[in-house]
C-alpha cells in the first residue's frame, strides 16, 4: 500500500457510483481505473490479513467484529444476489462454510464431550454434501498421460494416479 492515505480517491468512489460519470471516461481511462482498483484492493486484503495476524485481540475486537464485517459479508454472499449468482459466490461460501463449521464442531465438542460421534457424523455428512456440489477450483494443470501397463490415455491433475482403465498406479511424469 506503500504511504497512501486513503484507500479509494473521492474521484474513484463518484465513478463507481455513478454509471452516468463512468460513461463519461474513455475506455483507456476506464482500464486504467479498474487496474488500480484491482491493485488496490488485492493490497487492502494483503493488509487486512496481516493486521489480523498480528494486531492485539484488544485492537482486532474493534475491527474485525459480526457488526463491521456485515456490510461486506452481504454484498459477496447476500440474498440479493440469488439471481445473479457466480460459481464465484458459491466457493466463497463454500470457503466460509468450511472454516466456520470446523470451528462451530471444535466449540460444540469441547462443551459437549459426548456429542462427539453424534454431531461428527452430522457434520460430514453435511461437508460432504457440500464438497459434492461445489467444488473448489482446481489450478493444477490438467495433464495427458498414459498408463505404462496397458497405454490407456486420460487426463489427470494428480501426481499419483490410478489409471481408469487397468488399475495401475503410477506417478506422473516418470
Ligand atoms: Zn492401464
Amino acid at each position: 500500500m506503500g504511504r497512501t492515505r486513503e484507500f479509494l480517491t473521492d474521484r474513484e468512489v463518484r465513478l463507481l457510483r455513478s454509471p452516468e460519470e463512468m460513461n463519461k471516461i474513455t475506455p483507456s481511462q476506464k482500464r486504467t481505473l479498474f487496474r488500480d482498483l484491482r491493485r488496490k484492493a488485492k493490497g487492502l486484503l494483503d493488509a487486512l490479513a496481516n493486521l489480523a495476524e498480528y494486531l492485539p485481540e484488544k485492537q482486532q475486537e474493534q475491527i474485525f467484529t459480526v457488526e463491521a464485517l456485515t456490510p461486506l459479508v452481504g454484498k459477496l454472499l447476500g440474498w440479493e444476489l440469488k439471481n445473479r449468482r457466480t460459481d464465484r459466490h458459491y466457493q466463497l461460501a463454500r470457503q466460509c462454510f468450511d472454516y466456520g463449521l470446523n470451528i462451530c464442531q471444535e466449540r460444540i465438542h469441547r462443551n459437549n464431550r459426548d456429542a462427539w460421534p453424534l454431531t461428527t457424523h452430522a457434520f460430514n455428512d453435511i461437508r460432504q454434501m457440500i464438497w459434492t456440489s461445489i467444488p473448489l477450483p482446481d489450478k493444477r494443470k490438467q495433464v495427458k498421460v498414459e498408463c505404462p501397463k496397458c497405454k490407456y490415455e486420460f487426463e489427470t491433475r494428480d501426481s499419483v494416479v490410478r489409471c481408469q482403465k487397468c488399475g495401475e498406479k503410477f506417478k506422473v511424469g516418470s
